[in-house]
Order: C-alpha cells, then structure tokens, then sequence
C-alpha cells in the first residue's frame, strides 16, 4: 500500500493557477475548471511555441496527410478564453513554499496553485548522424520530418528504430504514403516489454501483411551520413541503407526543471491519487506518478495515456474544487492505431501476467483476451474489437476472477 496522501487546498475567487506544460492534461484541467465554475485567474506556461495540440493524430492522420498539422489544435472556438498564455518560454524552477514558478527569460510566476503538466520528451540516440535523426513528439518534429520526406523520392526507404507503439504509427504512415519502410526492433518481438509473450507473439505478423519489413533483435550501434544516404549500422548484422531516419526508442519525463524543489521526482512528479505532489501543488498527465488502486492493490505508476492524461485533469478538477478525492475505480485506457488495426488496452497489467484469449483468433485478425495475475484480471486487450472491449470493461470495476470473467462474458452481450 502506497501512503503518500497531500492536504486538498480548495481554489477560490482569488486563487491563482498556473499551469507548467501547454499540453493536453494542463489544457483539459483549465477546460475543467472553468466549466465546473472556477472564475479566479489562469496562467499556462508552454516552452512550445504553440498553444495546447493534440499528439495522437501527429503520427496517424497528420503524418498520412489526411489531417492538416494546423488542425490539432485543442484551443477551439467556445474554449476558455479568460486566460493568460506564457507561451515559448521554459520554466526553469519551482519554489514549492512561496508557489512560484521560475521562467528561462528571467522573469518569474507567482501562484496559489501550480500544476505541473510538462509531459514528457522523445528520447534521443546519441549517433554521428545527430538532428538528421528524427524523433517524433511534437508538431515541429512532424514538420521537420515532413520536410525531409519531401526532399526524397517516392519509395525511398525509411529506416524506423523501434517497433513500439510509436515507432510502428510511424511505419504504419509511411508505407501508406509509398514509403518502403523498414522497422529496426532490438527485442525478439516489438511490444514484448509491454504487452508480454503471448499478446506480443499474436501481433507479430501485423507489419508484414501491412508491407512493413520488420527486422527483430537489431542493436543499433549508429546511425552515420553516408554521400547519398544515412547508414544505419548495426552490432552483428548489415547496415541499413535509409534516405530518412525516424527513431521511436522511448520518452523521458520532463522533471529536471523541478531538481532542488523539494518534489518527489522518481521516474516522473510523485503525487497521490488526487495528484497533489505538495500543498497547492499538483502533477497531472504524463510527468505524474500516481497512486493507483486497480484489482490486485495498489502501486504508485506513471503512464503515456491520452485519456489518462484527460481523467488526471478531471481528478485534479474535483480536487481542487470540491476538496473531494474521487473514490471511483479508474480504469486507464489506451489505444494504438498501427498495421491497419487497432490494439486497445484497458486497466494496467504487467507484461508478466497470465493472458487468456476469450474471442477471436489469429487468423480473423480480431480478438479480445484477459490479462490476469493471481487468477485476478488485471488487463483486456483487445485487436480491432473495439465494442467487445468496452463491454469487458465491467470486470475491470471491481475484483474478478478469471473464471467469474469467462462465466459471464460481457463482450458477447
Ligand atoms: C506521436 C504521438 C502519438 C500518440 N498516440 C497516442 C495514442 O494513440 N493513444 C494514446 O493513448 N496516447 C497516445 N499518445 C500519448 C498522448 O499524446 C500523451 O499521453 C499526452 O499528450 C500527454 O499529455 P501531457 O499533457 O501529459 O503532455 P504533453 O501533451 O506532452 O504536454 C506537455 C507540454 O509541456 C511542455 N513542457 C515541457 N517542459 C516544460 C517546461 N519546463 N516549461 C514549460 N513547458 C514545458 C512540453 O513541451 C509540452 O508542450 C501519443 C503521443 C505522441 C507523441
């Protein structure tokens, strides 16, 4: 059992937020508040010149060409608009006690209320070929591979290192714009730390039958600028020859600006599970590490979520106005649109738990299975059965047993 629970500070007419990170989770608690009747002043920080855009589509619909760059932005018309924009400009520290925010030009924030929302970044391999490898984490990233894209010639081959979640959106993109792209995976099978054995081996012909050529147990060693091309060289087998190169080999929280803050900073902003981190200071989406109670107990984690980024700041929403903590299960969701299919996960199993297929196979490219730990289920995973799996979400509610699960097979109502 984790113990780490903050006092509840509630936000009234003269209170102050100001929220660090110009993203989803900071813009969703602002929506929030404003909806739930919060009328004292607002300020978001971003080092990003761009007010809050939304990051699935940058890697799906954006880099296909089916949705504009310009149009993911998440500030519409009927948003909030009785806030001050600090836009452009890093916080560069945090004075929990005084709850003032510290910015890079000098200047800095004072506030009741801070939120820390700084997400987090694409990690980088350090190579001789250095920014000519591209990440993928942010409009202007898109933007700058987008223009390497152009330079090359249809069918050119993309070399992409990683076959995670990103690394395979990626791959998934380009093949569809004529690419010949070519997934680079140092594990025996993409998804094997996160999804386990037996989910990771079931999707494991997904890239072929998309046209993707997928190299398994590829340590990359470097990437090089070679007259024509970039060379990606790699420990025991033959160079990859790619005009681009994409990497998607992981992200790293956005802390370092809060060292000597007095924070918890353990592989994100420690808070509890109204996501206070301090008195009058919160942490919310990717950056957060959260208590939460699933089936099986609880554990502080942190994940890379949209929707659990989006019910961070409705928790924190509540908190803060109500001074209430919300009892509800939650339920963490996510999603991964790659290889023509959707893989959709529901709850926050470990890789190493049981799983139990429960519908579909293999061969109709479309099934729903349970993770499950101590006969418990702890996970539901599912491949392109998406009404399936949120009628399995029930079991998810409270504690079930596998047998109890397959008795009452919600996702065949
Ligand atoms: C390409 C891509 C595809 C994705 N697809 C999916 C998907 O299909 N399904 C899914 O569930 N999730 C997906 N995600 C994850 C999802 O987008 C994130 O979980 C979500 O954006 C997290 O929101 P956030 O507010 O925590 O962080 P962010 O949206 O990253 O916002 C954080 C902001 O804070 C800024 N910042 C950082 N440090 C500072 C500082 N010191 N001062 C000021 N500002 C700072 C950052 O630059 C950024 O603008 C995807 C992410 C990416 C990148």
């Amino acid at each position: 059992m984790v113990s780490n629970v903050q006092p509840i500070e509630r936000l009234d007419e003269s209170s102050h937020v100001v929220v660090v990170g110009a993203g989803l989770s900071g813009w969703r608690l602002v929506e929030a508040l404003r909806r739930d009747g919060y009328r004292g002043a607002v300020t978001v920080i971003g080092d990003e010149e761009h007010r809050p855009y939304d990051r699935p589509p940058l890697s799906k619909q954006v880099l296909t060409g089916v949705v504009d760059l310009h149009d993911t932005g998440l500030v519409r018309s009927g948003s909030p608009d009785d806030v001050t924009w600090r836009l452009g400009v890093a916080a560069v520290g945090l004075d929990i006690d005084r709850r003032e925010v510290r910015l890079a030009n000098g200047g800095s924030v004072a506030a009741t209320h801070v939120v820390i929302a700084t997400g987090t970044r694409a990690r980088r391999l350090t190579t001789s070929a250095g920014k000519r490898v591209h990440v993928l984490r942010t409009i202007d990233d898109v933007q700058g591979l987008n223009d390497d894209l152009a330079r090359v010639t249809p069918g050119s081959t993309i070399a992409i290192i990683g076959g995670g979640f990103i690394g395979a959106e990626v791959a998934s993109s380009l093949t569809k714009r004529g690419f010949r792209a070519v997934v680079l995976e140092m594990a025996p099978r993409p998804l094997l730390g996160v999804l386990g054995e037996h989910v990771s081996s079931w999707l494991f012909d997904l890239p072929a039958v998309a046209g993707v050529e997928l190299r398994t147990d590829q340590r990359v060693s470097d990437v090089e600028e070679g007259p024509d091309a970039l060379l990606v060289r790699i420990d025991g087998s033959p160079d990859v020859v790619a005009q681009v190169v994409v990497t998607g080999v992981g992200a790293i929280p956005n802390v370092e600006w809060l060292n000597g803050s007095g924070l918890a900073l353990e592989n994100g902003v420690v808070v509890d599970s109204a996501m206070q981190a301090a008195p009058g200071v919160a942490a919310i989406g990717d950056v957060a590490r959260f208590e939460w109670s699933g089936p099986v107990g609880s554990a502080l984690v942190r994940m890379e979520h949209w929707q659990v980024a989006n019910d961070h700041a409705t928790t924190l929403a509540r908190a803060w106005l109500t001074g209430e903590r919300d009892e509800a299960p939650f339920i963490p969701y996510f999603w991964s649109d790659q290889y023509g299919k959707k893989i959709q996960l529901l709850g926050h199993p470990e890789p190493n738990d049981d799983v139990t297929r429960v519908l579909g196979d293999d061969a109709s490219g479309r099934w729903l299975a349970l993770y499950h730990r101590n006969d418990v289920v702890t996970g539901i995973v599912a491949l392109s059965s998406p009404r399936a799996l949120m009628l399995a979400k029930v079991l998810l509610g409270t504690p079930t047993t596998v047998r109890e699960a397959i008795a009452r097979a919600p996702w065949s109502s």
